[in-house]
C-alpha cells in the first residue's frame, strides 16, 4: 500500500493518524514492510529527522511502537516509560518533539495488561505500598484512576484503568499552555490502547 505525500512539508495530524492505522493493519495482516536496512534511508536520516508522529508508550517489551505501526527509522519520535506516565523528563521530551521536530500528531499508547497500571490498582484497592521508585511511578497513575466497580472481572477492571490512565496522561499534556497552543495550531492528541493478544491498536474516542 502506498501513501500519498503529505500536503505540506510538515505532515498533517490526520494524515499521520491514517498512516499509523494503515501501518497497524499491515502488521496485523503479516504484511509489515519494516524493518528493512536501506543504506540511502540511513544516509538521509544521518542529516536529520522529521518524524511524523510522537508516541508516548509503555516500556513493556510486548508493545514496540515501530513494529506495531510498521514504521520505518525516522518516522516516529518515541518516549517509552512504564505506564506511559507523565513526568518532567517525559514532558521535556514531548516539548522537544513539539517545538523542534514539529510533529503534528501525539499518541499516548497504553496497552492491555499493563503492569504499572495493575500496580496502581493494587495500591488503590488494598493500599499496597510498592518499592520506593515503583511507588513513584504508581503515584503518577493514581490520580487518574476512577472508582472502579469491584464486582467487575479483573480483566474489565484493568481495561477501565488502562483507558483512564491513557486519558490521564493526555489530560496532563493538554493542561499545559504548550499543549493548548499545539491544539490551536492544528496538532492532534490521540489516546490508544494496544490489544496485547490480537496486536490491534484501538483508538479512544
Ligand atoms: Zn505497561
Amino acid at each position: 500500500m502506498e501513501f500519498p505525500e503529505p500536503p505540506e512539508v510538515t505532515a498533517s495530524a490526520e494524515w499521520g493518524l491514517q498512516r499509523l492505522i494503515a501501518g497497524n493493519q499491515r502488521f496485523l495482516r503479516g504484511e509489515a514492510r519494516f524493518p528493512t536496512v536501506c543504506k540511502e534511508t540511513l544516509a538521509d536520516l544521518a542529516r536529520g529527522q522529521q518524524p511524523f508522529a510522537t508516541i508516548l508508550g509503555c516500556s513493556d517489551s510486548r508493545v514496540p511502537p515501530e513494529l506495531i505501526f510498521d514504521a520505518n527509522f525516522g518516522e516516529l519520535f518515541i518516549v517509552r516509560v512504564a505506564g506511559n506516565v507523565i513526568s518532567p523528563e517525559v514532558m521535556g521530551s514531548l516539548q522537544y518533539a513539539g517545538a523542534h521536530l514539529r510533529t503534528p500528531l501525539f499518541v499516548v499508547l497504553g496497552h492491555e495488561g499493563c503492569g504499572a497500571v495493575e500496580a496502581a490498582l493494587k495500591t488503590k484497592r488494598e493500599g499496597h505500598e510498592h518499592r520506593a521508585r515503583i511507588q513513584l511511578l504508581v503515584n503518577s497513575i493514581l490520580p487518574g484512576l476512577p472508582d472502579i466497580n469491584s464486582q467487575a472481572s479483573t480483566v474489565e477492571q484493568m481495561n477501565v484503568a488502562v483507558e483512564a490512565n491513557v486519558r490521564w496522561s493526555i489530560h496532563q499534556i493538554l493542561e499545559t499552555q504548550e499543549g493548548k497552543n499545539a491544539i490551536k495550531a492544528g496538532a492532534k492528541f490521540v489516546g490508544a490502547v494496544y490489544e496485547i493478544a490480537s496486536g490491534r491498536v484501538r483508538l479512544l474516542s
